[in-house]
């Protein structure tokens, strides 16, 4: 081992979320809980005895794009997330993502003219911002010598599973675990043609999760479902790209969907550390968007009062709640799939980063969600359902003056609009069939942004006469 390996190796640790436990274990370990207490694992750092990170990391600091580890959006901030020794690095060319204004999505919101920033995640070899953590994830597979990687999931987890499987060369095998309810085509579509095992379980998707937390017990498989406390670290660089395309100014808001709330803790784990690390002066604010049909966190956070109350959250009001759910036989249920979650497993942690980021939770309804998900294609950026649930409770806080019109607010757009083609479709085509049975069941009474196809007659007058009507060039 070289001498920065074993710095590497040493000062990086898996340490117990719970404050009456923090017991730590080596990163070289396979673990999905804390061995003591059952509680979350987080990966930390003792910064004092690794290279110090520099200003400069946001800065255009790494021109070198043929080296791959700077061409990666994750791994160019190594020195962030300093847990694997650059040679063990697996990296598809992930985090190439976008930071793009757009005004017309802004007035939308009600902020002024500057004041939106969409950070399209989109971009990713898979397509949305799972592989920002599954770089991080395959790392340490790769460190822990692992071959058989599975995760439940209907949708993103699993199509960035099997690129990553597909993408690389260190014989990984792919095992997905569906349920056999619905599923958003374009994310099976992934795993079926990146070659991954789809093992589908005459259940729903909780039978699923439960069935691979079986198997990755029985066989040693390793578990790619966001309590992998890696996957966290990788998609803590999304803040750091939004950091770096901003050249040093920091926006007032950072606004995401909340499903497993993986992506919520991550971003509070970033700032945390900046602030720590003394790289950066303020912190920005976080907004947790939930759907109504999975609300969660905003029911805990808003109506229950729980707190992280540091480090000793009152996680009674959670399972209370998962019981009355239970008692009333409450499934989530909403248009956005990727946050059809009622109980997000990263619930502890994503209070931490409440706490840090003097944050905040809405839900907002598939209506909202659909109309702002129009509005940001309209804006040209095509995102899925669930991601547009950022800019809808962007609107939200707008109305109620938590944000204001001055601020500077990013929402993540965490996935492509190619994912979930049905929901688009339906909600555009004026086939009022469609409509019905995709989006009216879900309480969708409305396109009120809908781009519908003008039906023409097969004749050249006609179709001049329609472009006449409807096809005017912007004012
Ligand atoms: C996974 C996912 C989410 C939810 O992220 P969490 O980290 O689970 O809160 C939101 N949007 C998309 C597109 C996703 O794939
Ligand atoms: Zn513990």
């Amino acid at each position: 081992m070289s001498a920065v390996v074993k710095i590497m190796t040493d000062s990086a640790f898996q340490q117990c979320l719970n404050a009456d436990c923090r017991a730590t274990f080596g990163v070289d370990q396979t673990l999905f809980a804390c061995p003591d207490c059952g509680d979350l694992l987080d990966v930390s750092y003792d910064w004092d005895r690794l290279p110090i990170p520099r200003r400069a990391l946001f800065g255009s600091m790494r021109v070198d794009r043929s080296d791959p580890l700077n061409f990666s959006g994750v791994w160019r901030f190594r020195e962030l997330l300093p847990f694997a020794p650059p040679e063990s690095i697996v990296t598809i060319g992930e985090g190439q993502t976008l930071l793009r204004g757009s005004d017309r999505v802004g007035s939308y919101i009600g902020l002024n003219a500057g004041g939106l920033l969409l950070q399209y995640e989109g971009l990713n070899p898979s397509g949305s911002f799972k592989d920002n953590g599954m770089t991080a994830a395959f790392t340490h597979a790769r460190i822990v010598g692992a071959r058989r990687v599975a995760c439940a999931s209907t949708g993103n987890t699993s199509a960035a599973l099997a690129v990553f499987c597909s993408a690389t060369s260190f014989g990984f095998r792919a095992i997905i675990f569906i349920g056999t309810g619905k599923i958003a085509y374009g994310k099976l579509a992934q795993a079926l043609d990146h070659g991954a095992l789809t093992v589908q379980i005459v259940g729903d998707f909780d039978d699923a999760m439960a069935r691979v937390r079986d198997v990755t017990d029985r066989l040693g498989v390793y578990l790619m479902n966001s309590v992998n406390p890696f996957r966290l670290e990788g998609q803590k660089t999304i803040m750091y790209r939004i950091l770096e395309a901003m050249n040093g100014r920091i926006p007032d808001w950072i606004v995401v969907p909340g499903g497993n709330l993986g992506n919520s803790s991550a971003f509070g784990k970033a700032f945390l550390e900046l602030k720590q690390l003394d790289l950066i002066d303020r912190i920005p604010r976080l907004a947790v968007i939930n759907a109504a049909g999975a609300r969660t966190l905003d029911e805990l956070f808003n109506e229950r009062g729980l707190r992280w109350n540091d480090g000793r959250p009152e996680m009674s009001l959670a399972s209370d709640y998962y019981a009355e759910l239970d008692a009333a036989g409450k499934k989530a249920s909403t248009i956005a799939s990727a946050i059809e979650i009622n109980r997000p497993v990263n619930l502890k942690k994503c209070l931490r980063a409440l706490d840090v980021m003097d944050g905040t939770a809405r839900s907002v309804s598939d209506q909202e969600i659909l109309d702002a998900k129009a509005c940001v294609g309209a804006g040209g950026l095509g995102c899925e359902p669930a991601s547009a649930a950022s800019v809808a409770g962007a609107k939200r806080l707008r109305e109620e003056g938590i944000i204001s019109p001055d601020e500077t607010v990013v929402c993540v757009l965490t996935g492509h609009q190619l994912k979930d083609p049905t929901a688009t479709v339906a909600y555009h085509a004026g086939d009022q069939e469609l409509f019905d049975s995709v989006l009216g069941s879900r309480g969708v009474r409305r396109a009120g942004f809908a781009n519908r196809p003008v039906v023409v007659a097969n004749q050249i007058d006609d179709i001049i006469r329609a472009i006449a009507l409807y096809g005017e060039p912007e004012s």
